[in-house]
């Protein structure tokens, strides 16, 4: 084919995609055909670097060889068979996620908003059966700011008008306070509060860290008020920020953890929400479930990418070629440059607020063979998959001076 008509192929697509598709998304304008690694290729074959990383989805690279055998081998023996049965992975499954994040017991869904409901379930359940709240009146502390998902109890508590603007009336008991504050949090903290629901970094907000002690303060504050503490590490968690779990840059564990995105390599949605024994009991058979949570194809799938993530050190090295892209980053000398921030391959990099928007940069990126995404206007996120080698890093630090210092 010429060079011509792959482009038309390409515009093709668009042009069909805007015909029929829901238009909730405003993508740029690169069709991706096929990946590998931190690599992605478009219909016309022009390779990018990923520094998104379907948001922290493909933590192990774009169709891991290991997943993808993985993968095939259980979609040709068993691939559902609904909770009403059960099936040969899902132990497995379970012994390795508990064995791994320290849990006691964890209950399997798909998407991560899936996992976030559950819990809010979960901790209102305890709540009412364990801290003897009274019907109806429970509260869960949420923070501004935050991202979990788009369904409607969620996008209730969101402090984003394109979030939730249009979509009341919501379910009530949810409570903000500003991220980043212990002394808001307790101020908040009443008789009837059964959870505070938290990012150990908040990754749509523009991978905005909280002060340090932040998660131990909450963790303590929780502890004392007798208030279940439910970290959403949907995309934190699984190696993205240097550490298996981001909890455990404070060294705390929280009552209910949720994981999901990278928890199957981005191969199909598998979300889980993780917990001691005591809070996950308040959930009786028949009282949550889900037709695709905890299918055997989700379970092998996510069995092969946690192994790949450990086998392959893929957390040490967010941590080590994070620290080292995050300084590379760092010593450009920009004036559009306000902030780098970040932990591991969590990464962002925000502009100056005169420059008008990071997407124009994003497009400038795109041209030199990244694929970046702006996030709130001003801010750059850097997130590429965790198998991310020191020359890839320094690579991307050009590509960055270069288009800031244009
Ligand atoms: C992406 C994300 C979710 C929602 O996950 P979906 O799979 O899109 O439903 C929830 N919480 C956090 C922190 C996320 O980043």
């Amino acid at each position: 084919m010429t060079d011509t008509l792959t482009r038309d192929r390409a515009a093709d697509l668009i042009a069909l995609e805007t015909l029929y598709g829901a238009t909730n998304y405003k993508p740029l304008d690169v069709v991706l055909t096929r990946g590998e690694g931190v690599y992605v290729w478009d219909v016309n074959g022009k390779r990018y670097l990923d520094c998104l990383a379907a948001y922290s989805a493909v933590n192990q690279g774009h169709c891991h060889p290991k997943i993808v055998a993985a993968m095939v081998e259980q979609a040709g023996r068993l691939t559902l068979t609904s909770r009403a049965f059960r099936n040969d992975q899902l132990p497995l499954f379970y012994e390795e996620l508990c064995t791994l994040t320290k849990s006691h017991k964890a209950l399997p869904m798909n998407s991560g908003a899936e996992a976030v409901e559950t819990a809010l379930k979960v901790a209102r359940k305890w709540g009412y059966e364990v801290k003897g709240v009274a019907k109806d009146r429970a509260e869960i502390i949420v923070c501004k700011q935050n991202f979990h998902g788009r369904t409607l109890a969620v996008v209730g508590f969101s402090s984003d008008p394109s979030t939730y603007r249009g979509f009341g009336p919501f379910a009530p008991g949810f409570v903000p306070v500003p991220y980043g504050d212990a002394a808001a949090l307790e101020a908040a903290i009443n008789e009837n509060t059964v959870a505070f629901l938290v990012e150990p970094i908040q990754g749509e907000a523009g991978v905005i860290v909280p002060p340090a002690g932040y998660m131990k303060t909450a963790r303590e504050l929780c502890t004392k008020h007798n208030v279940v503490l439910i970290c959403d590490e949907v995309q934190t968690g699984l190696g993205r920020t240097g550490k298996l779990l981001a909890e455990e840059h404070e060294g705390i564990e929280a009552d209910l953890t949720l994981v999901g995105k990278a928890l199957s390599g981005g191969f199909y949605p598998v979300s889980a929400v993780l917990s001691n024994d005591e809070v996950m009991s308040a959930i009786k058979p028949g009282e949550h479930g889900s037709t695709f949570g905890g299918n055997p194809l989700a379970c092998a799938v996510a069995r092969a990418a946690l192994k790949v993530l450990i086998e392959e050190d893929m957390i040490g090295n967010s941590e080590r070629i994070g620290a080292r892209l995050k300084a590379n980053l760092a010593s450009i000398k920009s004036d559009k440059v306000k902030e780098v921030r970040g932990r591991g391959l969590m990464l962002a990099l925000e502009l100056t607020e005169d420059l008008g928007g990071a997407r124009p940069y994003c497009e400038a990126l795109q041209h030199r063979g990244i694929l970046c995404k702006d996030t709130h206007d001003h801010t750059i996120r850097i997130s590429p998959p965790l198998v991310l080698t020191a020359d890839q890093a320094d690579w991307i630090a050009e590509q960055f001076e270069a288009v800031l210092r244009a």
